[in-house]
C-alpha cells in the first residue's frame, strides 16, 4: 500500500496554516471517526491516516522534516507505512469527548458519578481590603442536589426506571441506508434525554430533575496582597456533581478598585506629595501617609520636583509570602497662587538676590488630594 501525502489526507495546501490545519482535522477526524462508523472498516483505516497525519503535520517539528524527507523521515516512528502502533481504539474516547462534549462517547454510562461544574464569582474589593486580606460570606446562586429526591428525581417512596428504549445506555443506534452503504450513527435517547432513566412519579420539590437552584452562603478567605484580576480556587464549592460525582469548584475572580491617592504596581505603592518652594529648598520633615499609617520622611535641602523617595517595607504584603512592596514618594514642588502681600514682597527681594524669576505649572489638585488622604487615614 503505499502512502498518501499527508497534505493531501487532510485537503490542505503545503503553506497551510496550523489552524487551517486543526479545522481540516477537526472536520475529517468527526466524519471518519470509529464511534461513528462502526461497521466500516475503510473509515478506520481513514481515520488512522487522518491521525497520522494530523500529528505530523500539527507539530512544526516533525512538519518540517516531513516537508523535507516525506514518508521516509528517520526520525518519524511509523515511516514504514502502516504505522501507528497497532492502534486499537481504547484511546480514542478522548477525541470523542473532545468533539461532542463527551456526551455520545461509546460505551459512556450515563449513571456513572460526573463531576459538577466549576463557577465563577467575581468580587469587587476596595484597594485596602485587597492589600490586607479579609473574610466575607458570599451568597452564590449554584445547583444543588435535591434533598427531596437525594437526586433521583423520583417521588420519595418511588424509583426511576431503567428506559426500555436505550435498555438504560442513555443512546440509541440510527441506521441510514445511503448509496455509500449502511450508516449507523449513535444518538442521544430523546426518551430519556441521555440518562438512561425514566422517572414515573416526580418528585415534586425538584420536578424531576433531581437538582434545585439555590443560594448558597460561602465563607471566603481573601489572602493579603491580591491583586486586580486574581483568584482563588474555593475547592467543592461549584455545582453539585451527578449520580454521586464529586462538586465543582468555585473560582473568586477579584475586582480591586482604584484609590484616591494610591497607584499600585506588583507589592509596590505609589504617590506624589506636593510640597512648596520652600520646603523643597531648605529641606524638611514631612508626614506621608501609607497603607500602614502616617510615616515622617526627611526632605534634604535643594531636593528637585519628581524627585523619589522609598519607604521600604510599606507597600502591599506579597500574596505568596514572599515579603512585603515598598512605597515610592515622589515629590511635586507646587507654585503658590495666592500670596499674601508680605509674601509677594519677600519673593519679589529673593527674586531680585537670585536674579531668576520662580515660575512652575503644577496639577492644582494635587494639594487637595494629598489632603484627603491624610484625612482618610487617620
Ligand atoms: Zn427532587
Ligand atoms: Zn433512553
Amino acid at each position: 500500500m503505499s502512502k498518501r501525502d499527508h497534505y493531501e489526507v487532510l485537503g490542505v495546501s503545503k503553506d497551510a496554516s496550523k489552524d487551517e490545519i486543526k479545522k481540516a482535522y477537526r472536520k475529517l477526524a468527526r466524519k471518519y471517526h470509529p464511534d461513528v462508523n462502526q461497521d466500516d472498516e475503510s473509515a478506520t483505516e481513514k481515520f488512522k491516516e487522518v491521525q497520522e497525519a494530523y500529528e505530523t503535520l500539527s507539530d512544526s517539528q516533525k512538519r518540517a522534516n516531513y516537508d523535507q524527507f516525506g514518508h521516509a523521515d528517520p526520525n518519524q516512528g511509523f515511516g514504514g507505512g502502516q504505522g501507528f502502533g497497532g492502534a486499537d481504539f481504547g484511546g480514542f474516547g478522548d477525541i470523542f469527548d473532545m468533539f461532542f462534549g463527551g456526551g455520545g462517547s461509546r460505551g459512556r454510562d450515563p449513571n456513572a458519578p460526573r463531576q459538577g461544574a466549576d463557577l465563577q464569582y467575581t468580587m469587587s474589593l476596595a484597594f485596602e481590603e485587597a492589600a490586607f486580606g479579609k473574610e466575607t460570606d458570599v451568597e452564590i446562586p449554584r445547583e444543588e442536589t435535591c434533598d427531596t429526591c437525594d437526586g433521583s428525581g423520583a417521588k420519595p417512596g418511588t424509583k426511576p426506571e431503567t428506559c426500555q428504549h436505550c435498555g438504560g445506555s442513555g443512546q440509541m443506534n440510527v441506521e441510514q441506508n445511503t448509496p455509500f452503504g449502511r450508516i449507523v450513527n449513535r444518538r442521544v435517547c430523546h426518551h430519556c434525554q441521555g440518562s438512561g432513566k425514566i422517572v414515573k412519579d416526580k418528585c415534586t420539590t425538584c420536578g424531576g430533575d433531581g437538582r434545585v437552584q439555590t443560594r448558597k452562603q460561602i465563607h471566603i478567605k481573601i489572602p493579603a496582597g491580591v491583586d486586580d484580576g486574581q483568584q482563588i480556587r474555593v475547592s467543592g464549592q461549584g455545582e453539585a456533581g451527578v449520580n454521586g460525582g464529586p462538586s465543582g469548584d468555585l473560582f473568586v475572580v477579584f475586582d480591586v478598585r482604584p484609590h484616591k491617592f494610591f497607584e499600585r504596581d506588583g507589592d509596590d505603592v505609589y504617590c506624589d506629595v506636593p510640597l512648596n518652594f520652600a520646603q523643597v529648598t531648605l529641606g524638611d520633615e514631612i508626614e506621608v501617609p501609607t497603607l500602614h499609617g502616617n510615616v515622617k520622611l526627611k526632605i534634604p535641602a535643594a531636593t528637585q520636583t519628581g524627585t523619589t523617595f522609598r519607604l521600604k517595607g510599606k507597600g502591599i504584603p506579597n500574596v505568596r509570602g514572599y515579603g512585603q512592596g515598598d512605597q515610592h514618594v515622589s515629590v511635586k514642588v507646587v507654585t503658590p497662587k495666592k500670596l499674601s502681600d508680605r509674601e509677594r514682597e519677600l519673593f519679589k527681594e529673593l527674586s531680585e538676590i537670585s536674579g531668576n524669576s520662580l515660575n512652575e505649572d503644577e496639577p492644582d489638585n494635587l494639594f487637595s488630594r494629598f489632603k484627603r488622604a491624610f484625612k482618610s487615614d487617620s
